[in-house]
């Protein structure tokens, strides 16, 4: 029996790398692609060069097949550097996972080789106008012809819609069943006739981050591109979120850790009653709130993927790091702008845009309150 609190020599690696690749590029790019809204295809390409995207792919389709554990060490830093580029990269990762699940060989050599071997985007197309944490309530049909699907409908908010060359959508092959077997995975091309993308949402933060709408006008899908066997949409769409609701947690650590930082350097210079601001117990206790806090919430985002890691079940332990990690950047980068004072309020100081940032972290990948539900749900129904 023994627990360890470090990371391995590799672990330690890719922490490095991601850190450097955080402080170096992707920090001087965030504050134009923030306020101009462009997506940062060279940082993202230059993160695709380093081996810091896409890094579950299996090696046998040319990929990394890094662990877990690496997942979330890495996404901590990147979010770090800039949450919204972060996010972009991380996208990738979501919409890759169902494939990596559950695809057949054929899909995984179509779609998950090229990204491991060349740059390129992808996109998780599950939530709807009228179905966010209501999935049940979709509405985007696959009705079988012959050997193809036809798809019809119109997926929302969907993260790196206008940049990617497919996308993992998840739609009703027999509406009646809904999650209970009546969902089927896809991959779509976004190339393909009858796919089209909204405009880029104008978004309160990760504004670097590009979020569409996908609309399907009966798209012809090959029968192969069923991601593994028709009525198992639901259940791929949820067992990639046990990877990734962690990163999510690791990135809301991630920008938590940046504003405390920020505050904290701020805090012993700016003088008031003649003392560093650090001086006054208030503010002491605010910087000691916020460090306890990240601490807990990293080794809650280190435990959930670790035991995916150990093949254990973590849908609880990932919703844990996940309402945890989110509730708690909102709290460390709103006490952050507080004590930055008045300047913490302007755009030319760093703490306002992880404020902005924070917030979408309670919102995407399953709303705080539906991480709750949850960790009821596999608390008190599901056992361990
Ligand atoms: C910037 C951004 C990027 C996103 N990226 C993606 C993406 O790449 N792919 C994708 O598929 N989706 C994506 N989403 C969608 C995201 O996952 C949904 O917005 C989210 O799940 C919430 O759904 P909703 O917006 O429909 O809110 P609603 O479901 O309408 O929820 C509204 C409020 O009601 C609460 N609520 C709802 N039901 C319950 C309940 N049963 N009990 C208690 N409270 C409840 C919610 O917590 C929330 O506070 C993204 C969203 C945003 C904003």
């Amino acid at each position: 029996m023994s627990v360890s609190f470090g990371l391995s020599e590799e672990h330690l690696t890719f922490q490095e790398a991601a850190r450097a690749f955080a402080r170096d590029v992707m920090r001087p790019a965030a504050p134009h692609h923030d306020q101009t809204g462009t997506y940062a295809y060279d940082v993202l390409k230059q993160a695709w060069a380093q081996g810091l995207m896409n890094t579950h792919i299996e090696a046998a389709y040319g990929g990394a097949e890094l662990d877990a554990l690496a997942g979330v060490v890495i996404a901590e830093e990147l979010a770090w550097g800039c949450s919204g580029i972060g996010t972009a990269i991380e996208a990738n990762g979501l919409a890759q996972q169902p494939v990596i699940l559950g695809a057949s060989d054929f899909l995984k050599k179509k779609y998950l080789a090229p990204l491991a071997d060349t740059f390129g985007l992808c996109a998780y197309a599950v939530t709807e106008p009228g179905a966010g944490s209501d999935v049940q309530a979709m509405q985007t049909t696959a009705v079988k012809q012959g050997d193809k699907y036809v798809l019809n409908g119109n997926k929302m908010w969907i993260t790196n819609a206008g940049v990617a060359d497919w996308y993992f959508v998840v739609a009703l092959t027999d509406p009646a069943k809904k999650a209970k077997g009546g969902m089927t995975g896809f991959v779509v091309e976004r190339g393909w006739e009858g796919v089209s993308v909204g405009k880029k949402e104008p978004n309160m933060g990760q504004r670097a981050s590009d979020t569409r709408t996908v609309n399907f006008d009966n798209v012809i899908v090959p029968e192969e591109n069923v991601v593994g066997q028709v009525g198992d949409g639901w259940s791929l769409a949820m067992a990639a979120c046990d990877y990734t609701r962690a990163a999510v947690a690791a990135a809301s650590v991630g920008v938590a850790r940046a504003a405390m930082e920020y505050a904290q350097e701020y805090a012993l210079v700016r003088k008031t009653m003649g003392v560093p601001i650090a001086q006054h117990q208030a503010i002491q206790f605010m910087l000691a709130d916020m460090t306890m806090q990240i601490d807990a919430g990293r080794f809650l985002c280190w435990n959930a993927a670790w035991r995916k890691d150990q093949g254990l079940r973590n849908t609880k332990e990932s919703s844990m790091a996940k309402a945890f990690c989110a509730d708690m950047c909102q709290k460390v980068t709103s006490d952050a702008v507080q004590i930055f004072g008045g300047n913490g309020y302007s755009n030319e100081y760093p703490v306002e845009k992880l404020m902005r940032d924070a917030k979408i972290f309670q919102i995407y990948e399953g709303t705080s309150q539906i991480q709750r539900l949850i960790i009821a749900r596999e608390m008190m129904f599901r056992g361990k």
